[in-house]
């Protein structure tokens, strides 16, 4: 029973779709059976491992709208034997729209990746920056939540409206949603800001803050550009080390903590 991890900041440019993709490769690269699920119109997330969106049949929007199998859109990186990529495009905008007529309109991606959860030790999903029924969809799916903070100004800005969020999903629709951990992004060490955002999220949220920080480095913006996950483009770069650290971090909680148990609550 694979765990489902949503990536999620209706903030744009905060680092989801670095950390999903680097998550899941790091998941991937020490050999956890890992979905790399791209929930965001823009697809980046398709594209980051390796994909042209526009060549791209099916996306996740079938499987939602259309009720078409997931099985049948995922798709096998090259890059990596054990991860595989659902991927998105352009047309996900539309299943927004679609979808609002639907029953249980909350609930299509919970069902979509229903059949798959027994293939996959993680599934990661990286959503897109709002807060609209897609996103609704992935913490409905979700069993846990990780939320990248960029150690910017205003990091903590529009916060309370995700936590919020969550808390409406947790009591209406998905009682079992943990938040997984708050993820801070973009440090850059010779910054008082950068110091002065760490500080101040550990203030705030205390133990829910993950230990490992993702560094400002440069090839994790690179990488993308060649379609292919840091830890293949650098593997001793530092953001490279600190995604396998995060990815580290996330297995040993899970396995300390619940035991696998946990992960089969969503399910009964
Ligand atoms: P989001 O998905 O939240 O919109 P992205 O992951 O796309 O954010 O990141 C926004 C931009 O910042 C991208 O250009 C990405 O390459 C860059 N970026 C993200 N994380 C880092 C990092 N740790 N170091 C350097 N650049 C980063
Ligand atoms: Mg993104």
């Amino acid at each position: 029973m694979g765990k489902i991890i949503a990536v999620a900041n209706q903030k744009g440019g905060v680092g989801k779709t670095t950390s999903s993709i680097n998550l899941a490769a790091s998941l991937a690269a020490l050999e956890y059976r890992t979905l790399l699920v791209d929930a965001d119109p823009q697809a980046n997330a398709t594209s980051g491992v390796g994909f042209d969106p526009k060549d791209i049949q099916h996306s996740i929007y079938e499987c939602m709208v259309d009720g078409i199998n997931a099985q049948d859109i995922i798709l096998q990186t090259n890059i990596l034997p054990h991860l595989d990529l659902m991927p998105s495009h352009i047309d996900l905008v539309g299943a927004e729209v679609e979808m609002i007529n639907l029953p249980n309109r909350e609930e299509k991606m919970k069902q979509a990746l229903a059949s798959l959860v027994d293939q996959y030790d993680f599934i990661i999903i990286d959503c897109s920056p709002s807060l609209g029924l897609i996103t609704v969809n992935a913490l409905t799916a979700a069993n846990s939540v990780i939320i990248p903070v960029q150690c910017e100004y205003f990091a903590l800005e529009g916060l309370g409206k995700l936590l919020n969020t969550i808390k409406i999903i947790q009591s209406r629709l998905n009682p079992q949603l943990e938040i997984e951990g708050i993820l801070l992004t973009m440090y850059d060490v010779r910054l008082r800001l950068s110091n002065q955002v760490v500080e101040e999220v550990k203030l705030h949220f205390q133990q829910l803050v993950f230990d490992t920080i993702i560094p400002r480095n440069v090839k994790l913006s690179e990488s993308p550009s060649f379609g292919i996950p840091v830890i293949l483009h650098d593997a001793e770069s530092k953001g490279s080390i600190s995604y396998l650290n995060l990815a580290r971090e996330i297995v040993e909680k899970n396995s300390v903590t619940q035991d696998g148990a946990a992960y089969a609550e969503g399910d009964a």
